[in-house]
């Protein structure tokens, strides 16, 4: 079988946490794995005026094919909302796209040649280091501390490595470590950038989830050059089915995008695009938006309050101010993987951490996600994970 396929082909292999939520399908299993939104808070009824009034209205348009960049509607109330972040953008400047997945595998395309180095926190988002690998890049990974992406170590990495394409980062309660990068911080990454002359990829899924503390401004706010590529999704503010994303970046690297995305699907589903639209102008987002944050507030005060009344002394664990995850770190002697496979004993998963360093290693960490699980449950699963790790203690 193998002479058929790509050399490619050998590069990847089936993601970790589509393995596990494959178990995490049995509802009696205790999921903190994915990095699912609580489908409860999903606007169904909301969604069937919302479709029902497109094909009212435009529906001969809404199942046609359209254009690659977007539906024109869209791009320009998605220009607004970046406005509003003081990212100075048109609609010209937005391409939507199938998810924020899409733009990471598109990214891979238009910047990365065998062997050029991507610079990524560490660790960083499973899903990204897949997507990129495919093009065999370096992966020049970089401490995080509670700050995000230690900026000493960046420009050490940036001294050392002439190859480097890009940096990408998830500035905003990043996954897997739920943690933000300052202020301070993201004005020294485009200094960086800029000095350096590479790119930035700034992936923003999560930014509009804040619980605490004050929001910051994206990195691309401060890109006087083009060097930051905005990317983020509709997918944790609305319904990550609808599969609607989209970057922002400038207009020469964004034709090599359209390109490449006419290759993989033409483009993003017409009707999904115009939902979005439709949503945005028949129901006040925002408060759909600070009814979700109140929820996954609650759920990580409750995952957090569990974790320091349960899990043993020798556990470390981040305290995010938003996002779906918060990041566990055990003692180097023991192995996320085997208290994994107690944990499923007890109907109870999570992901091991060692996935989402692309050099591997740290194996004594794990992800915890606080969103798609009741208050209830999350009691009950912190509590199982807390016998097992006094446990490993013992042993
Ligand atoms: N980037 C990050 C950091 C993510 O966590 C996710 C979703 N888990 C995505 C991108 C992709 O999201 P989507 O394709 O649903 O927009």
């Amino acid at each position: 079988m193998h002479n058929i396929l790509a050399r490619r082909a050998s590069l990847v292999k089936a993601s970790e946490i589509r393995e596990i939520l494959k178990v995490t399908e049995n509802s009696d299993i205790i999921s903190f794995a994915g990095g699912l939104p609580a489908p409860e808070l999903f606007p169904v009824e909301e969604m069937k005026t919302v479709c029902q009034a497109i094909l009212a209205e435009d529906g001969m348009k809404a199942l046609q094919y359209s254009t690659t960049e977007g539906y024109k509607p869209l791009r320009e109330m998605i220009a607004g909302r970046m406005r509003a972040l003081s990212i100075a953008a048109q609609s010209e400047d937005i391409l939507i796209t199938t998810g924020s997945q899409q733009g990471l595998d598109l990214s891979g395309k238009v910047l990365l040649d065998e062997g050029d180095g991507v610079i990524c926190e560490s660790p960083t988002y499973l899903a990204a280091i897949n997507a990129f690998k495919v093009y065999s890049p370096n992966f020049i990974e970089i401490a995080m501390d509670e700050q995000g992406m230690r900026m000493d170590e960046l420009e050490t990495a940036l001294e050392h490595n002439h190859r480097i394409k890009c940096i990408y980062t998830i500035p905003d309660f990043q996954n897997p470590t739920g943690r933000t990068m300052s202020l301070e911080r993201r004005k020294k990454l485009i200094e960086l950038a800029n000095r350096f002359a590479v790119m930035v990829i700034e992936d923003n899924p999560y930014g509009e989830l804040r619980f605490s503390g004050d929001r910051l401004p994206p990195v691309k706010s401060f890109d006087t050059e083009g060097r930051v590529i905005y990317q983020s999704t509709f997918s944790k503010v609305l319904t990550p089915g609808i599969r609607v994303g989209w970057i922002c970046a400038a207009p020469e690297i964004m034709q090599k995008y359209v390109v490449f995305k006419q290759g993989t699907d033409l483009h993003t589903s017409t009707f999904s695009q115009m939902q979005v639209n439709k949503f945005v102008e028949l129901f006040d987002i925002e408060e759909h938006v600070s009814k979700i944050r109140q929820v996954y507030r609650r759920r990580r005060d409750c995952m957090l309050e569990a974790i320091r009344r349960e899990f043993p002394d020798y556990v470390t664990y981040t305290e995010p101010e938003g996002g779906l995850f918060l990041w566990i770190t055990l003692p180097a002697v023991i192995n996320a993987r085997d208290v994994l496979l107690s944990c499923l004993q007890q109907k109870v998963a999570f992901v091991p951490g060692g996935a989402f360093f692309p050099n591997g290693g740290h194996e004594n960490t794990l992800r915890l996600n606080f969103s798609n699980m009741t208050e209830a449950r999350i009691v009950e699963g912190i509590g199982r994970m807390a016998g097992i790790l006094k446990e490993c203690k013992n042993t």
